[in-house]
């Protein structure tokens, strides 16, 4: 199905029915037991669930079967994805847009945000520290504005990759921006892309329109909530979808979530998002919607929603940013999430400007955890983790339908966890403080006794290779 500028006509149907989803809402309410230990016993089989069943789980009040339902997330993510934390950074690049989204710091009306576009000397500057921080993937962040093209991005992401230090490079470069029409997506999949990301922001309509004023280009619902099947349609199959908690009820934008994967799978052969993002709104500058928003998300509802949406679509990586407080992140990593991003700056030029502290005047939003990467490695590593800086599936071409397969087999332990371990030492020994390396070291050891003796084996030699000098190894 060609998919393209027919989404632009606002009076198309499309697969978000609003009453429908309050209706399975409302018929889910009080939950029988029963039904919820089925539902349970379902998503123990890694079986993604209908929406009938996420409302029940939603509709959970229940102390002890919200614990039964916390411990069975921590055991899927387990069993899914290992204990690995995938880390990465973003990146802003320009934060000029032409819209006037309520809720955001960037907003065309905000006179308090100084606009600025990095030089393609300052993006490499950016990209430099970052490097010497050791990331080896990131996150290039823009706002909308016909600057930002897809030229202008497909220059950013090669600038990247081409800018290297030390033994610092980027492997992966993903990217969230304002939805592209298929000729521009193609060019960014010609550059190299890693995942593209849209946030749906929220999923109701009504609410949608309230928050993104008519005449905006934002203003078109399809237009966004199609903007990743373009995507696919150009060539990229990682693709990211994600709701901005706080903009509406947070049940209904976990249904939504919910539809536009089984959309993606009815569309793609059976493969879904490759990331989902629940970010929740944070304070920005001059904002005052952002200040006491009647939809926020309490810390309770908030690992509710991360553990059902770890039962509810158990294949798809699952991204919580540094928006959230380190006590906050500490608590919901182990429901399900398989990405964080770490030693983040979001003001435009925050990592080569500003080592330290925020910039407010450049930023969308404040950050609640800054902590570093080396201190964020270190604490994921005390919780029994092990970080991974791995971008080997893209390169591979484990991608879309071929890394669900493997995902779905179970089999991601084979590639992914060697690849966190090889990715990891290749921190430890290039980057990492003396206390992070004693406790990564431990953690790769920990890990390498999880697999039988052969393996084993396979992982030390190459684990060698690293220490002798070499780098970029995976499998
Ligand atoms: N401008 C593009 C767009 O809107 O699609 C690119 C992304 S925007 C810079 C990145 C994301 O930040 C938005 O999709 C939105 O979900 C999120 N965001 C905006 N305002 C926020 C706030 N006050 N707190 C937390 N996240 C926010
Ligand atoms: Fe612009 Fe994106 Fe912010 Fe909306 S969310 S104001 S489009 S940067």
């Amino acid at each position: 199905m060609k998919i393209d500028q027919k989404y632009l006509d606002p009076n198309l149907k499309d697969f978000i029915d609003d009453d429908k989803i309050w209706e399975q809402l409302n018929a889910a309410k009080n939950p029988d037991k029963s039904e919820i230990r089925r539902i349970f016993d379902k998503a123990k089989k890694k079986i993604r669930l209908e929406p009938e069943e996420t409302a029940k789980l939603l509709q959970i009040e229940d102390k002890d079967l919200l614990e039964e339902m916390f411990s069975l997330a921590r055991k899927i993510k387990e069993e899914v994805y290992g204990e690995r934390i995938v880390f990465f950074a973003p990146l802003y690049v320009g934060n000029n847009c032409i819209n006037n989204c309520k809720y955001c710091g960037f907003r065309n009306a905000n006179d308090a945000i100084n606009r600025k576009t990095l030089t393609m000397d300052e993006l490499g500057k950016e990209v430099e520290v970052l490097e010497k921080a050791g990331h080896k993937r990131l996150i290039l962040v823009y706002g909308e504005h016909p600057m930002y093209d897809a030229d202008f991005i497909a220059k950013t992401i090669k600038k990247v990759y081409s800018t290297k230090v030390g033994r610092g490079e980027i492997r992966r470069v993903n990217i969230n921006a304002a939805p592209l029409d298929v000729e521009g997506y193609k060019k960014l999949h010609e550059a190299g892309i890693g995942t593209f990301q849209i946030f749906q922001e929220t999923y109701h309509h009504e609410t949608y329109k309230k928050l993104h004023p008519k005449g905006d280009r934002k203003a078109n619902y399809a237009w966004r909530l199609y903007g990743l099947d373009r995507a696919m349609e150009a060539g990229i199959d990682d693709l990211g979808i994600g709701a901005l908690f706080g903009l509406y009820d947070w049940k209904f934008e976990v249904m939504g979530l919910l539809y536009h994967t089984i959309h993606f799978e009815k569309m793609f052969n059976g493969v879904g998002p490759h990331t989902i993002s629940f970010p929740r709104i944070e304070p920005a500058l001059d904002v005052p919607f952002t200040l006491n928003p009647k939809y926020r998300v309490s810390d309770e509802d908030f690992k509710k929603l991360v553990a059902i949406l770890r039962l509810s679509v158990p294949y798809t990586g699952m991204i919580l940013t540094a928006r959230e407080s380190t006590k906050v992140r500490e608590e919901v990593l182990p429901l399900g999430v398989s990405q964080i991003d770490a030693g983040s700056r979001i003001g435009i030029g925050g990592y080569a400007e500003y080592d330290e502290g925020l910039i407010p005047e450049k930023e969308q939003f404040q950050l609640g955890d800054m902590r570093s990467l080396d201190e964020a490695v270190r604490d994921v590593c005390k919780h029994g983790c092990i970080p991974s800086f791995c971008t080997a599936d893209y390169r591979c071409g484990r991608t879309g339908a071929h890394f669900m397969g493997i995902a779905k087999k179970g089999l991601i332990h084979n590639y992914c966890i060697p690849n966190a371990i090889f990715t990891f030492k290749e921190y430890l020994l290039d980057y990492a403080s003396p206390e992070t390396k004693k406790a990564g070291d431990e953690v790769i050891n920990k890990t390498i006794k999880k697999f039988e003796p052969a393996k084993q084996d396979i992982i030390k030699k190459k684990l060698q290779l690293i220490v002798d000098g070499q780098r970029d190894i995976y499998i």
